[in-house]
């Protein structure tokens, strides 16, 4: 390159480079906890964020496996969603606590509660958290519930629009946007469950409660005995007696699940275990939220067919 084209082309890399830095700068940085939360948070934000998830698609959001990175992730976030109702409890308080970042602290506009505002399912009458029960103020399984998640991205999108007041109606306008697929999907999901309303299905941990009472399914029973308590042969084996008993042909596991545990129910009861992972990226082609609950609908729709 002549030393003039090479003058030019190193002004233009710097001007690519500072309007780079700029608009990277007006972005808000989102850290969700969980993937799904990134997702509903991607849609509301669009251009004017970026969004970072802690947990891997992968993980079981009560333990995520908490690093020193997520810590810097977390100091230099402008906002945080969280899922709530004690669902991070085991890992995020002391990566907060450690990020020593005000703007995402208890209150503060840029702390969202996904949790706030939804109809928590299950909430206990009395606790004991000695027997190791990980849902004390309710089940926090709720995002596989489309009517849970029109809350939380209303919700979202108005701690964004304080967050940055500026583009508010850009803000409002991808929230209609999402609530119109939202709604579209939701009657499609609707429809593809309706043939399997009653059907009785099995769960590892207490993590469809809210997708089976949306789209009237039966929940039999856990393969744990209580959330976050790791399956007994003795819980099995009642487990299994009232599969037969209530004729419950398909066992639903995630990712960090054991399956294998899974499996040896389902050999004993002539069941299926499918996989039904909640967060986008988990299952392949699933980036969105939309893409993720496609995913879990259809799988769960072929699986009961299967079973019929
Ligand atoms: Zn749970």
């Amino acid at each position: 390159m002549r030393p003039r084209n090479l003058l030019k082309a190193a002004a233009l890399a710097l001007i690519a480079i500072v309007a780079t830095g700029a608009s990277a700068a007006a972005q808000i940085r989102v850290v969700a906890t969980t993937p799904d939360l990134g997702s509903v948070a991607k849609e509301i934000g669009g251009d004017k964020v970026s969004v970072v998830a802690l947990a891997k698609p992968t993980e079981d959001p009560h333990y995520v496996d908490a690093k020193p990175s997520h810590i810097v992730t977390l100091n230099r976030a402008d906002a945080l969603i969280e899922g709530g109702a004690e669902l991070e409890l085991g890992w995020l308080p002391p990566l907060l606590e450690n990020s020593r970042n005000s703007r995402i602290s208890a209150g503060a506009p840029g702390r969202i509660v996904a949790s706030e505002g939804i109809k928590l399912l299950e909430i206990p009458t009395s606790f004991d958290r000695s027997k190791g029960d990980v849902h004390s103020l309710g089940n926090p399984h709720f995002m596989i519930d489309p009517v849970s998640v029109r809350i939380i991205a209303r919700n979202i999108a108005s701690h964004f629009a304080q967050i940055d007041p500026q583009n508010a109606a850009t803000y409002n306008g991808n929230l209609g946007r999402f609530n119109a697929k939202l709604d579209a999907k939701f009657a499609e999901w609707q429809k593809e469950l309706a043939p399997y309303r009653g059907a009785r299905i099995v769960t590892y941990h207490k993590d469809f409660i809210y997708l089976a009472d949306r789209f009237g399914l039966t929940i039999v029973d856990e393969l744990e005995p209580k959330p976050g308590i790791a399956p007994s042969p003795a819980h099995l084996a009642q487990v299994i007696i009232k599969m037969k008993a209530t004729n419950a042909k398909v066992i639903l596991v995630q990712p960090f699940q054991n399956r294998r545990t899974a499996e040896t129910v389902a050999r004993q009861t002539g069941a299926s275990v499918l996989d039904v992972p909640q967060q986008p990226g988990a299952a392949p082609n699933t980036t969105s939220y939309f893409d993720l609950m496609d995913s879990l609908v259809h799988t769960l729709a072929t699986g009961l067919g299967t079973q019929k």
